[in-house]
């Protein structure tokens, strides 16, 4: 039986990579469902390459377009959010794969969660912004996260075998983005070009700029406490410029496992649809004697500020974290359109968490509130700093 997929964000750096791994083992996979944003030439591409049964197109404007496309191709075309968060409750799918960007993903996350879906999460904002109400989700409908960051699918590879055995601590690693090694004077006066120069990996743009500001690495924290239950005083964030080192687990016996390869997103996507199988790939293999070696150091708060803001809602707990990710969400949004400097994103995501709601048992009500008003917030006090 080859397992059907359904893939949320199909045109973005992880929906084409996770066609390329359909592609690979047409044995195995079935693509049951597209979805895309804006870019409907792509989507149509794709969907008469893979032949899934439903495609939707979320931004409106577009849906003619998809449909005169595809009318004689007996693939069904629909537009909008609310058919996003449908699709995934079809009876033909087994897998959603969330590779789509920002808060967007919650709502549809939890439909396919509630439809007994096997979700594959690319889309760490989910587990930022509602990571408890998720987890007992999860857990109501015993279904499971798969996780596709390539921090977590090495967490969840070490973890393989060790039922039982506690964490002692998660050594997340991080490759410390463009900037690593720029002083704060230095950073006053990136350009968004500078930012979106990633060393290790090609991303989407809000990845991109996140792993620059290190509020990725922030973000992977908090989806590491919710998808391995453990609290955030036991993950460590440890720089590793090579990404080699995928992350760590460190067991009570002082034993460490680590999840090692050159750094390829196919290979956490292709592990989160064969698992607990591992099949063939031609990826390219790491060469250790020709890295020569891998190097590990503390990361610096001070430069940069996103990862301690990420701790500090972590620890508030409630919606600090919706917060975080809200305000987040228009600051890079605000630097990628070159209207504000690449550290006043901290302080606009300080602010916006100073002066936000706090609820300290959100439901989902509560978080799609919260979500909002941060929003709005955090766009009134950007002209603050344009
Ligand atoms: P991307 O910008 O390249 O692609 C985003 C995709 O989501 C596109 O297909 C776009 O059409 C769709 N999309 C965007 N906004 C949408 C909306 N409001 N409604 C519906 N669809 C929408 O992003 P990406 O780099 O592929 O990242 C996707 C997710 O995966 C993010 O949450 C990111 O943090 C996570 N992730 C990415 C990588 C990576 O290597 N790119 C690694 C780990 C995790
Ligand atoms: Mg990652």
């Amino acid at each position: 039986m080859k397992k059907q997929i359904a893939i949320l964000g199909s045109t973005g750096s992880i929906g084409t990579q996770a066609l390329e791994v359909v592609a690979a083992h047409p044995d195995l996979f079935e693509v049951y469902c597209l979805t895309a944003n804006n870019q409907a030439d792509l989507l149509i591409r794709q969907a008469l390459q893979f032949r899934p049964n439903t495609v939707v197109i979320a931004n409106e404007a577009h849906y003619e377009k998809v449909r005169d496309a595809l009318q004689d191709h007996d693939i069904k075309v629909f537009a909008g959010a609310s058919a996003l968060c449908e699709v995934v409750e079809m009876p033909g799918v087994d897998i959603v794969l969330t590779a789509m960007v920002g808060y967007a993903g919650l709502a549809p996350t939890l439909r396919a969660i509630a439809a007994h879906k096997t979700i594959a999460l690319a889309n760490k904002e989910t587990l930022v912004v509602a990571g408890d109400l998720v987890c007992r989700k999860v857990q109501e409908y015993k279904t499971a996260i798969l996780p596709v960051d390539s921090e977590h699918s090495a967490i969840f590879q070490c973890l393989a075998g060790e039922a039982g055995n506690p964490i002692e601590k998660i050594l997340l690693t991080a490759s410390g983005g463009p900037f690593r090694t720029k002083s704060l004077e230095e950073m006053a006066k990136v350009t968004r070009r500078d930012a979106l120069k990633h060393p290790n990996w090609s991303m989407g743009a809000k990845i991109t700029i996140d792993s620059a500001s290190m509020m990725n690495k922030g973000f992977e924290a908090i989806e590491a406490r919710w998808l391995f239950g453990v609290p955030m005083s036991r993950i460590e964030i440890l720089v590793h410029p090579q990404s080699i080192v995928h992350s760590m687990v460190q067991f009570r016996d002082g034993s460490v496992k680590a999840q090692l390869g050159a750094p390829d997103m196919r290979l956490p996507i292709q592990y989160a649809f064969t698992y607990p199988d591992r099949v063939e790939t031609d990826f390219p293999r790491a060469d250790f004697a020709a890295l020569g070696q891998l190097t590990f150091e503390r990361p610096d708060v001070q430069r940069f500020r996103n990862l301690q803001l990420a701790f500090d809602a972590a620890a508030r707990g409630g919606n600090a974290p919706c917060i975080l990710n809200a305000a987040n969400e228009v600051a890079v949004s605000a630097f990628l359109h070159d209207r504000i400097g690449f550290l006043a994103m901290s302080d606009l995501i300080a602010d916006t968490m100073a002066g936000a709601a706090f609820v300290e048992h959100p439901g989902y009500e509560d978080y799609v509130a919260s979500d909002a008003e941060a929003r709005q917030l955090a766009s009134s006090l950007l002209t603050k700093y344009l």
